[in-house]
């Protein structure tokens, strides 16, 4: 390794007497810590943020100009430059923003980079939709198949081939000749842009005096974080397109991450009637085409708002001026692989960089969020009250011990009798399940066999609506066996416990007559299906809704009056930090599908643990003094946001050389105030994907970065064969 002064002297020497860099760093966008080196060729002139096809080996890779060259290699061993691509260049915020989420996520910086980077192709031109149009008549003679075409055109614009070909009833032969005959001419079509061009001025609803104080608050684009803590339904959302058109009067360029982009057809409705035309949208389902067009609008500017998923933090922005976090408590926004981030913070992180607000969204807020809050860090705006005067649901909780639900089956006599009311008063209900599939276990009645995961530390799940095993954790999938596995009894496997599925059968064999729809990740396929399933229930075509938390979020049922939470209990088993704080949010939000329109909402929840905090504020609805009581506990444990977290999982195939390696670690693990060090232990998930896996956790005081204990810890430290270190600041899981 050269040291600093070398490389300061090397870096002196970059630059020619006329200014041009004739040696730069690239960086590409793989899994690397550092740019590479390249010669500069006389005829270029580069400069930060540049994008530029590179060899590496025999390939030619598209990178980014990274600043000046490390001069960590012998120039002579260098390669050039091979070419600039006529694009606008990563803005400088872009390179920072990347750089600084590498530094604190401790990834590779590469790797952020292609996340920047995520569309390849949309950096090299677009082939250009070609289309026929009428050429000159007289080029040639026209058989019947030939006028056929000519008609077609007549009164047409251009048709690409095969169309055209359709169209006339010809083939694409016939085509193609009369295009070398003359006889048709040959065009450009432009490329259908996949986002509108959105108006502040078109006019929006009539706001509320407490969404108008909001509004104007947030219209001023103060620098800075502000919470909008508003309850389900008080128009949180109206309130942010607000701060969206200031933005868009100042010229700049919105972000708002929202959890889940699929399952949000009514927000893009409200977004399209309050701005005239529909944002750019960035998720997983996007096709390539509208992919590379969206990422180089972003660039270029001309994509004004775009609405996405947590990878829409990293698109290119022009000229950023706001970003929007949208329920911003939402665990969805925490990327578990690759590089490990929390989309949220670094949504802050990116809006302090360019010095522009951030606004979060929510109806429960982040413990992390309330205490930024409460220390001035962020500001916070209210709205205390449903829009339109709709009251809040009520809140009941069943106790399961005494209330019980016959032998297998889950929906207790109280709860079954709410429901028999409120359908037979036409009025539409919910029974909520965050459990996908038949049955969350399996075992043989003669030898108590549980049908396990071969890869996973986890039960197979049974799902009858594809007739499959199912694991939740790596996907393996295998049809029911015939027999026990162990006993090879036949017939004697038992289903233990309830999923959505079996809850639907209980309702069905309950209320034949009521229209039932399941909505879980298993019906709700994509955006489209998720738009017609919810207007169903929106529409008042379905009685009785049974689903997961694909139904909990944003969703308006107007004529939905009563949720019953099967297992309100569901999310406080295991070690999670967060689990009564996520149980909390959860019920709330499903809770908060109720009493939407004109009728008042009930929402019961069943428990056995009706005493425990989080039933209780759920039940009072005291959700400031639930969550200063919980913050006083993560202060006294000096857990997150008062003390800082790391995990490391350590995993491999070979379970000897896993733990051989933790031994290693262990007995390298920091040893200074203020640093504890837990583990290694068995993660709760121990095996996962056929990988063995130990769990370290690193907890420090709040003033000492526990990347830099990492670093110190991590140095010299090899990982051979398929021994894998992940590392994960600020852990949101802890499987
Ligand atoms: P939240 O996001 O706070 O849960 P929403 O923004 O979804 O609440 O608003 C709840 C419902 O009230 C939506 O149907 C929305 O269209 C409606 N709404 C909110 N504000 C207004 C307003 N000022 N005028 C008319 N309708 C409104
Ligand atoms: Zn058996
Ligand atoms: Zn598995």
């Amino acid at each position: 390794m050269p040291t600093e002064t070398d490389q300061q002297a090397a870096a002196a020497t970059d630059v020619l007497s006329d200014g041009r860099w004739d040696r730069v760093g690239v960086l590409l966008p793989l899994a690397l810590f550092q740019p590479y080196d390249y010669l500069v060729p006389a005829d270029l002139n580069l400069a930060s943020g540049d994008f530029v096809t590179v060899p590496l080996g025999r390939r030619q890779v598209i990178g980014v100009v990274w600043g000046a060259a490390l001069g960590d290699v012998d120039p002579a061993k260098l390669k050039p430059v091979a070419a600039r691509l006529g694009m606008p260049p990563l803005p400088a915020i872009s390179c920072d923003f990347i750089d600084w989420v590498a530094q604190y996520c401790m990834a590779p910086v590469g790797a952020v980079l292609r996340m920047a980077m995520s569309v390849p192709d949309a950096l090299l031109p677009e082939r250009a939709l070609k289309a026929w149009a009428l050429g000159d008549p007289a080029a040639a003679k026209a058989t019947p198949k030939r006028q056929r075409v000519l008609d077609v055109l007549r009164d047409q614009p251009p048709l690409p081939p095969t169309e055209l070909a359709r169209a006339a009833g010809v083939s694409v032969g016939v085509i193609a000749e009369m295009g070398r005959l003359g006889l048709l001419r040959a065009e450009t079509l432009a490329l259908p842009r996949p986002f509108g061009m959105p108006d502040a001025e078109t006019l929006g609803p009539t706001l509320s005096s407490a969404q108008g104080d909001a509004a104007s608050t947030l219209a001023e684009l103060q620098p800075g974080v502000t919470l909008i803590d508003g309850v389900t339904g008080s128009g949180k959302t109206e309130v942010y397109f607000e701060a969206i058109a200031a933005t868009l009067r100042a010229g700049r360029q919105a972000l708002v991450l929202v959890p889940e982009i699929a399952l949000t057809p009514q927000w893009l409705t409200r977004f399209e009637r309050r701005f005239g035309a529909l944002p750019a949208q960035w998720h997983s389902e996007l096709t390539g085409l509208a992919r590379r067009l969206t990422w180089r609008g972003v660039l270029d500017g001309s994509a004004k708002v775009v609405v996405g998923a947590r990878s829409a933090l990293f698109l290119p922005y022009r000229d950023l001026g706001l970003v929007i976090v949208d329920e911003e408590h939402e665990s969805a926004f925490k990327q578990e692989e690759g590089v490990i981030y929390q989309a949220r913070d670094m949504a802050v992180v990116r809006g302090h960089l360019a010095k522009i607000p951030v606004v979060l969204a929510s109806a429960t807020p982040s413990l992390e969020t309330l205490v930024n809050v409460e220390t001035g860090r962020y500001r916070a705006l209210q709205l205390p009250d449903r829009h339109g005067g709709a009251t809040l649901p009520s809140i009941h909780l069943i106790d399961l011990r005494r209330d019980k639900p016959a032998r297998q089956s889950w929906i207790a006599p109280s709860l079954r009798a709410e429901l028999e009311q409120t359908l037979a008063a036409g009025e539409q209900a919910l029974l909520f399940l965050n459990r996908r599939g038949y049955a969350p276990l399996t075992l043989c009645r003669t030898c108590g066999h549980r049908l396990q995961c071969p890869r996973c530390t986890a039960w197979l799940v049974e799902h009858r609506f594809h007739q499959k095993l199912m694991c939740h954790h790596c996907g393996f999938e295998a049809p029911m066996p015939p027999q026990c596995p162990a006993c090879q009894s036949e017939a004697s496997f038992a289903a233990c416990g309830p999923g959505v599925e079996r809850l639907a059968e209980e309702a069905a064999a309950l209320f034949p007559e009521a229209r039932r729809l399941v909505l879980t990740s298993d019906t709700v396929t994509g955006p489209a299906k998720a738009e017609a399933l919810m207007k169903m229930v929106a529409e008042r075509e379905v009685d009785l809704v049974i689903g997961t938390q694909i139904i909990a979020k944003g969703h308006n049922f107007p004529h939905l009056t009563l949720v019953g939470v099967i297992d309100a209990d569901l999310g406080l088993h295991g070690g999670d930090l967060r689990a009564a704080e996520r149980t909390y949010q959860l019920m709330s939000q499903v809770a908060g599908r109720a009493g939407r329109g004109e009728k008042p909402g009930r929402v019961y929840l069943q428990t056995y643990d009706p005493d425990r905090a989080v039933m209780r504020a759920l039940k009072s609805g005291a959700r400031d003094a639930f969550m200063a009581a919980e913050a006083e506990d993560r202060r006294d444990a000096g857990m997150p946001p008062f003390g800082r977290l790391a995990a490391l999982i350590l995993s491999g195939r070979d379970e000897a050389a896993v733990a051989q390696k933790a031994r290693d670690l262990a007995r390298a693990a920091p040893h200074r105030e203020g640093v504890t060090v837990l583990g290694p232990a068995p993660a709760p998930m121990a095996l996962l994907r056929g990988r063995h896996r130990i769990r370290f956790l690193l907890k420090t005081r709040r003033d000492i970065a526990p990347q830099a204990v990492l670093r110190a810890w991590l140095k010299g430290q090899k990982f051979p064969g398929d021994l894998r270190l992940q590392i994960d600041i600020d852990p949101y899981s802890f499987m």
